[in-house]
């Protein structure tokens, strides 16, 4: 085991694998925030390295840690291992309960980061911290930042006051209420804030919460009578980031707690962040109280992208990747795709993924053809921009787009809802698509049973008929309904 290999370790073997590891923490620290590499690196060191399996094992302290360090800086820490150490050797992560704090294996990355003392650092618990993400789940993907956000003159005001938010939290912009449209980067804005809040206040809690989650752990407690339990745990979070509030629409149930949980906040001056896919008053059935709380300080809002944005995101996108394409195609899908940043995403995954299979060689044929995937049908093969503009109208329609907007709406995944689980929430979410799939996109039924998993006719007409009795009946379910069918015909 590691830990007997450490014993055995003479003093310059210490002193070898020590400076390794200060010179990784010092390249990391030409890419990122010195903070950020202290919070999240501050327990870990390199243990051992195995030139037979050419590895380098960096220690982590316990799995929570290991989900962290992975996630913020695997993939610069297998990079900085490679540049400084081989070329030829991996990173590798081993997880042991602690033994004598490292010894001489450990640096003082304060020190060596030149970081200030931060008093504040030693007031919280790391054990509630560890504990909170743990009941919560981590979240927060390092992927979304500020850098690879791009501002343009419609969003720039939203830009800027996330950014205050998360250099002030808790003084300034209490709340902070984004709005947009769906897959305009409203989760991007908001889990930059917290990526961004996290490094710079290390001795924060900042949990970042999709409504469908907080609706999740309301009903759970109130059914195992432990609200009180949950309510604590809000107390220790010192920044709340609570995703779709929309969703709280006729939970009033959560609605009232949730008031409760936002007051606590507001008046201890902790920050709290929220989306929605309207304006605050613009919600449907959220309590006026809770609306006019959600209004209270700041509302910011966006429109789609223009032209040179798109462009601009499509490049951002490329470099996060670290792939290129000719600019005349990006220009392409600009054209095509003009209201939904998650599409031009799409485009470009499915872009890239060709590359690779045509031998790096791309056409404008290619870009068509995965547009076409996309739902951006046409008979000729030149781009003629009047149709682009039915194209754009169409796919905003594509009901790929649907199933899974109604899938987050429940918290289902598309393949749990294309699957044959007979669970009674995913069967009932299935029903509905299928109705919607028939009266608003004038599926057959055959075509409707392909997409479902290869479903029968009989099945078919079965759980469509079902389903509009339902609707009859279940007053929540019809409410549902209609979100959808709003989101359908925009
Ligand atoms: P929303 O939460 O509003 O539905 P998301 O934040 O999930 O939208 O955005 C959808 C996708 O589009 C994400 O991959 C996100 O990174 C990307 N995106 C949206 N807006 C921008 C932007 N301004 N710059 C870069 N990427 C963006
Ligand atoms: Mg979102």
């Amino acid at each position: 085991m590691l830990i007997d290999i450490v014993k055995s370790y003479d003093k310059d073997k210490k002193q070898f694998l020590l400076s390794i590891w200060e010179q990784v923490v010092k390249h990391l620290a030409t890419q990122n925030d010195p903070k950020k590499i202290f919070s999240f690196l501050k327990n870990v060191w390199i243990v051992n390295i195995d030139e037979n399996e050419q590895a380098v094992y960096v220690w982590v302290p316990n799995e929570f840690v290991m989900t962290q360090v992975k996630k913020f800086f695997g993939k610069q820490l297998k990079e900085s291992v490679k540049e400084i150490y081989n070329p030829q050797f991996d990173t590798k992560f081993a997880v042991y309960t602690p033994f004598n704090n490292g010894g001489d294996l450990t640096t003082d990355l304060k020190k060596l980061l030149n970081l200030k003392e931060n008093k504040k650092e030693h007031t919280i618990e790391p054990k509630i911290k560890n504990k909170l993400s743990e009941f919560f789940g981590i979240l927060f993907d390092p992927i979304y930042s500020f850098e690879n956000f791009v501002a343009w003159a419609n969003n720039n005001f939203a830009f800027s006051a996330a950014k205050a938010v998360s250099e002030n939290p808790g003084t300034a912009y209490n709340p902070l209420f984004i709005y947009w449209n769906v897959w305009l980067g409203k989760t991007h804005l908001m889990q930059s804030i917290g990526n961004k809040i996290m490094a710079e206040h290390p001795d924060k809690i900042v949990i970042y919460l999709p409504t469908s989650k907080l609706i999740d752990e309301i009903v759970d407690a109130l059914r195992k009578n432990k609200l009180n339990n949950l309510l604590a745990k809000f107390n220790d979070i010192d920044v709340l980031l609570l995703d779709d509030v929309q969703f709280l629409s006729w939970k009033d149930k959560t609605q009232e707690i949730f008031h409760n949980i936002f007051n606590d906040f507001h008046m201890k001056k902790k920050q709290v962040i929220l989306s929605g896919d309207r304006p605050p008053k613009e919600l449907i059935n959220i309590e006026p109280r809770l609306k006019s709380r959600f209004g209270l300080w700041i509302v910011v809002d966006i429109k789609s992208p223009d032209f040179e944005t798109r462009i601009a995101i499509l490049q951002s996108k490329l470099e996060t990747k670290w792939e290129e394409i000719d600019y005349e195609l990006l220009e392409v899908v600009a054209k095509y795709i003009t209201n939904n940043v998650r599409e031009l995403e799409w485009a470009l995954n499915i872009l890239i993924t060709r590359k690779k299979l045509m031998w790096n060689t791309l056409n404008e044929q290619d870009v068509i053809a995965a547009l076409e995937t996309l739902g951006y049908t046409h008979s000729e093969q030149k781009i003629d921009m009047n149709k682009i503009a039915e194209w754009n109208k169409k796919s905003t329609q594509n009901f790929g787009n649907i199933v899974e907007m109604v899938g987050q709406y429940y918290n289902l995944s598309v393949s749990e809802l294309k699957s044959d689980s007979r669970k009674k929430e995913i069967t009932t979410t299935r029903q509905i698509l299928m109705l919607l799939a028939k009266r608003y996109f004038g599926w057959t039924l055959e075509k409707i049973g392909d997409y479902f998993g290869g479903k029968n006719h009989a099945s078919v007409i079965y759980a469509v008929n079902n389903v509009e009795k339902k609707l009859k009946t279940d007053n929540n379910l019809a409410h549902d309904y209609n979100v959808f069918v709003e989101w359908i015909e925009g």
